[in-house]
């Protein structure tokens, strides 16, 4: 990558950072200047932000807020996405293949990635929508089972930041699974793993996203390597797990940390999937579409370690 865009990209993570920022600040000075004290604060740990939230105000995430003291999701039942997709989509290329799945999806993310590729909704508030369809775990369940004569085995959460509402998640795929079907979670992995814990004996297979294998990396958007490594590696045993990494140029397209990367995840399984998929550009990025040569290079290193690396968006 070239200095200026090197200094280009920085830049638009910074003002994405800082913009996200300020918005939560400005959400804490309007509760302060209205009476509010530092002993209604409450404290959400769905991930490793630990927002400290004033009653009434909402995390990082736009999905969760502080009502009366305690931290709830406003997003729970909300759904701003939903459609019957092939299963590959997810993507996941050796859980059912040839399946399609009922695909639901909410507002909110807990990450800041400026290359977003659904930003319309992860990056929104509950105030952005004019009207969202409210659907209860159940009838998410009937319309799944209603599917089912058109090829699909289950639903899964997916579009925005699942685990921002994981209370929906858990109470959608308790009774998925109590009908004799299955659930699929894609997620950023962003989480605690007491709220791993809570989804894992519903969840059949995951895709986690990798976004790198620096510190630096996730720094940038808003997350924590170690957190997501962690809920790959305690995922992994309990469920089927494959990993994607969109690769965006100047971000996470060194050869070396790839390397690495695959290393680490052969260490869990060598037969890890991992999808490699191409990034265009989209929200507050404008750099140039990944080169698929790149892509092809990347592939390369990683399968010196993994048996089942796949290209995406290509
Ligand atoms: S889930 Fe949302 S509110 Fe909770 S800690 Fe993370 S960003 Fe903050």
């Amino acid at each position: 990558m070239s200095s200026d865009a090197n200094c280009q990209e920085k830049e638009l993570v910074r003002n994405q950072m800082a913009l996200r920022t300020q918005e939560f600040m400005e959400g804490q000075t309007m509760l302060r200047n209205q009476g509010f004290t530092e002993d209604q604060t409450a404290v959400c740990r769905v991930c490793p932000h630990h927002c400290n939230i004033p009653v009434g105000a909402f995390g990082r995430c736009r999905a969760r807020k502080n009502a009366g003291g305690k931290v709830i999701c406003t997003n729970y039942g909300k759904i701003t996405s939903m459609a019957l997709d092939p299963i590959e989509k997810k993507p996941l290329a050796y859980f059912l293949p040839g399946s399609m799945i009922l695909s639901v999806g909410s507002y909110g993310c807990n990450l800041s990635c400026p290359f977003c590729q659904n930003y319309e909704i992860s990056m929104a508030g509950e105030s952005d929508f004019r009207i969202l369809q409210e659907v209860s775990p159940q009838k998410l369940c009937s319309l799944a089972m209603r599917e089912a004569s058109r090829g699909n085995v289950g639903v899964a959460y997916t579009y925005n930041e699942a685990l921002t509402g994981y209370e929906y998640v858990r109470d959608s795929a308790r009774l998925v699974h109590e009908a004799g079907m299955v659930n699929v979670l894609v997620t950023n992995g962003m989480a605690e793993l007491p709220v791993l814990e809570e989804l894992l004996p519903f969840i059949d297979a995951m895709n986690i996203d990798l976004k790198g294998f620096r510190p630096d990396v996730y720094r940038k958007l808003g997350g924590a390597l170690g957190t997501v490594k962690a809920f790959i590696t305690r995922a992994s045993q309990n469920c089927h797990v494959e990993l994607t990494s969109l690769i965006v140029p100047g971000l996470n397209d060194d050869p070396a940390d790839m390397e690495r990367q695959a290393e680490w995840i052969a260490q869990i399984d060598p037969r890890m999937p991992l999808h490699l998929t191409r990034y265009f550009p989209r929200y507050r990025m404008h750099e140039k579409p990944t080169e698929l040569s790149l892509l092809t290079r990347l592939k390369k290193v990683a399968q010196k370690s993994l048996e089942r690396v796949l290209l995406g968006n290509v």
